[in-house]
């Protein structure tokens, strides 16, 4: 998935690299995904093809129907235990050929295995043109028209849309779409996603799910924790801006979980955190001032391949410089470490063999570890996709650390997804130069933390706490590196 066209790529605990919008089920739910909660076409159909070749369907003919649609039905089913409730979103639009077995599989769900026991609910758009100053409803019935054109007719709609949706409008959504008036809910933009919960209550959508199921509601909800976040997000105590210098800025969702992180850290410390997107590739020695100068704190995210390494190197080495609080995740750490390497110990070609051969190979590929699957094997010749070191891993903190501090406690567990590590090899060389590592795998020899003595707030994770980090629950890491921004101003 290329992360300026797909956006991030989710990690779950168990290591599945899954869309984006697990990520968002995570934090409104306080669920943490599983591997079987995520499918694409591709896991399909190789499924498929190994069912094939292993004589599953001797003498029969392999189809679309039923067999691809018979293991996306399985998928959907598979592994549900006693939940009461399966929530299952078909990503992508009405219409994409991509998608049309996936709405045959739920057509034929709901029409044989869940007949009365499932609800179909849709989203759709109702554009607002601001030259003639009206919502347009023609896409919303073209939508649900497509979707009824393959056999699907809607519960509930949900209408995503920037103004209120009159009474007239709904009314004719309703008519055009054979849908009660109660069931067309607006799906209005909202300051904080939030606020999606109580304003879906507010349009009644829990009490229409419920009544589809023929179950009983209550008017009287407890969204008192919702409200409290909204009341955090909207009523900061002060603001603060922190750079993130990545090569995907273009395309922010590529950093989704990393922006909610960040506004949780926010309403941990009742402050806004305004994010300064820089362009790694454009940035260099020279500009590190003008670019960096006015922010609270830097954070260099995730990345991959030598393109823009440098201009992080070079925004880490201004945080180190200047004593501007810094948040190294993953590649950012990598970097930290090869920046501390070349311009405090010395080491003037140190680099990571992610960017080719190299002398002082200061990250270098992983070829050996332990995982809860047994042994992971890896060459650079190995296979490249769903290979990298993936999902929760153990790590062990230093006592009197900041890393120890900020967790309050000495085993954690992060996510992890990344083919190279910090070169052990180097640690004794580092320390010298001011470095700690201050979390490493429990058999010590991945560095999994690294940070800097004599630095307000310097801090490098080979993992991803941005993937635990919940409104409820704000990582602790992201929160200390907030109040750290706060407190430089
Ligand atoms: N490219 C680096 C690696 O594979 C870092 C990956 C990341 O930041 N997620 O190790």
């Amino acid at each position: 998935m290329n992360p300026i066209q797909h956006g991030e790529v989710f990690v779950t605990e168990e290591g599945a690299e899954t869309d984006l919008d697990l990520g968002h089920y995570e934090r409104f739910t306080g669920v943490n995904a599983r591997r079987s909660d995520n499918v694409t076409s591709g896991r399909i159909y190789s499924d498929l093809i190994a069912k094939e070749r292993h004589g599953d369907y001797l003498g029969r003919t392999v189809q679309v129907i039923p067999h691809v649609t018979n293991l996306i039905k399985q998928f959907i089913l598979n592994d549900t235990g006693d939940t009461d409730f399966v929530l299952c979103e078909i990503g992508g639009t009405v219409g994409d050929i991509e998608g049309l077995p996936f709405f045959e599989a739920i057509r034929q769900l709901g029409h044989h295995e869940l007949r009365g026991r499932s609800v179909f609910v849709h989203l759709t758009l109702v554009p607002y043109l601001a030259a003639a100053k009206e919502l347009k409803t023609k896409p919303t019935q073209h939508s649900v028209k497509e979707l009824r054109s393959i056999g699907i007719q809607p519960h509930i709609l949900l209408c995503r849309c920037e103004r209120p949706i009159p009474a007239s409008e709904r009314k004719k959504i309703a008519l055009f779409c054979n849908l009660d008036e109660d069931a067309v809910i607006e799906a209005r933009d909202t300051d904080t996603i939030y606020r999606v919960p109580i304003n879906y209550h507010k349009e009644g959508l829990d009490a229409q799910v419920l009544k589809c199921f023929g179950l009983p509601h209550e008017d009287e909800v407890d969204l008192a924790p919702w409200r409290a976040v909204v009341d955090a997000v909207t009523k900061p105590k002060g603001e603060v801006t922190i750079a993130v210098v990545g090569k995907y800025v273009t395309l922010t969702d590529a950093y989704k979980s990393l922006i909610e992180s960040l506004d949780h850290a926010g309403i941990a410390n009742r402050v806004k955190v305004n994010i300064k997107w820089v362009n790694s590739r454009h940035l260099d020695r020279e500009k590190a001032e003008e670019e960096l100068g006015d922010v609270a704190g830097i954070l260099v995210p995730g990345g991959f391949g030598s393109g823009g390494a440098e201009g992080k190197i070079e925004a880490i080495r201004y945080a180190r410089e200047n004593r501007v609080p810094y948040f190294g995740i993953c590649f950012g750490m990598q970097m930290a470490v090869i920046e501390t390497a070349r311009n405090v110990a010395g080491i003037a070609d140190a680099s990571s063999s992610e960017f080719g051969e190299c002398h002082n190979p200061l990250v270098g590929l992983m070829t050996e570890w332990e995982s809860s699957r047994g042994r992971e094997l890896r060459s650079t010749s190995s296979d490249k996709g769903g290979t990298m070191r993936l999902g929760a891993y153990l790590c062990t903190l230093v006592k009197g650390t900041k890393a120890a501090k900020m967790y309050g406690e000495q085993e954690i567990s992060e996510r992890h997804r990344h083919r190279y590590e910090v070169n052990i090899h180097y640690k004794a060389q580092l320390e010298k130069a001011g470095m700690v590592f201050s979390g490493l795998s429990p058999d010590g020899v991945l560095p999994e933390i690294v940070e800097l003595k004599d630095h307000p707030w310097f801090i490098g994770v080979q993992f991803h706490p941005e993937f635990k980090s919940r409104p409820f629950a704000p990582h602790p890491l992201f929160q200390g590196f907030v109040a750290a921004a706060v407190k430089k101003g």
